[in-house]
């Protein structure tokens, strides 16, 4: 039986007169072949937002597709989530916190890059950063790794951008711009061969986090999507490129249908060696919302024996090939809550975000370090003015944020250098 199908309009109505809506309850799975090495996933299914108090749990679900080298991806894993958090204002309703989210991402992102530079290594990792509060879903990524939502009715949806110079024309734009040089591989005098790739350093990605070594035009200023699904559910897959290169999402979506998540998970992997072989490190996280009065995400009726046979055997179903992928909004099962993935980050941290301290000290927007406000700045210039650039529309920050703000904007080379 599949459950009442609210429209959302009229579940919105709901919460803004206050009825409570029910919280969902989550099940996933992880399945995983490496081949490097370097990839790496965090499960925190009971998060607090106040500590304490289990109904302010959320959940978060990532994946740290690491490169050359694995301690960005490793330190990432360790960090990311606590610096994303103590960039969220203490005592925020949950509605303010949800808004609050997509900058804290944002900021939490930038500070774990300048942490992770400060440690002098060179390996770079991408990230694909889940957190779900109810049935609100917040995404933020950088690199190639990829998350989508299926749900139900079977409308699949991306949730995350590639991160790839190869097929992201503005990234190209924006690290030509900055000072990085973007090319292919010169091979056997002068043929040119493989992906697009940023020079020196040969990265085929435009954002992630570490890079140290490649220029700081890599920045680590992820994408950042929030949805918000009906109570009907949906089923999110979060994997890295070893499964994109091989599966579409479509393709990724159809392979699981209606199986459980952690058996689910270990198809879409199977699925993808399949069609390719094991060519890169293959890891996939499935994540099932789903309605509190349903014990599963309910499966497509009378065809699961089917597909689960026709899948366990290798052989293709074509029970689910009928349904093209729509627009998110076409079918009111999703609604977006907020998108944007500009890679400035005056654009990215807004002009109200809370800077003010009890002590008269300002507190950076990035790494939430409170200074004085002419810590570190140029005698030409305000607290709230770069030097050698337009006036600065963003919030305080602090004279080491600063540096990797213009840094990243190709103004000034090097690496931010430890303020003690
Ligand atoms: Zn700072």
């Amino acid at each position: 039986m599949r459950p009442p199908l609210v429209p959302l309009g009229t579940l919105i109505g709901r919460e803004l007169r206050n009825e409570k809506l029910e919280k969902p309850f989550l099940k996933y799975g992880q399945a995983a072949l490496a081949k490097k090495g370097e990839d790496y996933f965090l499960i925190k299914p009971d998060c607090l937002r106040v500590p304490g108090n289990p109904s302010t749990s959320f959940s978060v679900f990532a994946i740290f597709d690491g490169h050359n080298g694995i301690s960005a991806a490793i330190f990432a894993k360790e960090n990311l989530l606590d610096n994303v958090l103590s960039a969220i204002p203490q005592e925020s309703s949950r509605e303010e916190w949800l808004q609050a989210l997509p900058r804290a991402l944002v900021a939490g992102f930038v500070k774990t890059d300048i942490e992770f530079q400060q440690k002098g290594e060179t390996s770079g990792t991408t990230v694909t950063f889940v957190v779900i509060d109810d049935w609100t879903i917040t995404v933020a990524s950088v690199g190639d790794s990829r998350c989508i939502l299926d749900t139900q009715g079977g409308v699949v949806s991306l949730l995350t951008v590639d991160h790839r110079l190869e097929e992201n024309v503005e990234e190209r734009e924006r690290v030509t711009a900055s000072g990085g040089e973007v090319g292919r591989l010169n091979v056997y005098g002068g043929n040119e061969v493989g992906p697009l790739r940023c020079w020196p350093g040969g990265l085929c990605l435009s954002r992630s986090i570490g890079d140290t070594d490649v220029g700081e035009f890599i920045v680590p200023i992820p994408h950042v999507k929030q949805v918000k699904i009906s109570n009907a559910g949906g089923r999110l897959i979060i994997a890295s490129d070893g499964i994109w290169d091989a599966l579409s999402s479509d393709m990724a979506a159809k392979s699981c249908r209606g199986l459980p998540a952690e058996l689910a998970a270990k198809l879409v992997v199977k699925e993808a060696l399949r069609s390719r072989g094991l060519k890169d490190d293959t890891t996939c996280l499935v994540v099932d919302i789903i309605p509190c009065d349903q014990p599963v995400l309910p499966p497509t009726p009378r065809k699961k024996q089917n597909m689960l046979r026709s899948l366990l055997f290798g052989k293709k179903s074509q029970n689910f090939m009928n349904k093209s992928t729509n627009k998110l909004s076409a079918v009111g099962v999703v609604e977006e809550l907020f998108e944007e993935g500009s890679a400035m980050l005056a654009e990215r941290l807004g002009k109200d975000f809370p800077s003010n301290t009890n002590s008269g000290l300002f507190r950076c927007a990035v790494c939430q370090v409170d200074q004085a406000p002419a810590d570190g700045l140029s005698v030409n210039s305000g607290p709230f003015f770069s030097p050698a650039s337009k006036p600065w529309e963003g919030p305080f920050l602090c004279a080491n944020c600063r540096k990797k703000k213009d840094a990243m904007e190709g103004k000034r080379a090097g690496i931010p250098t430890v303020i003690s």
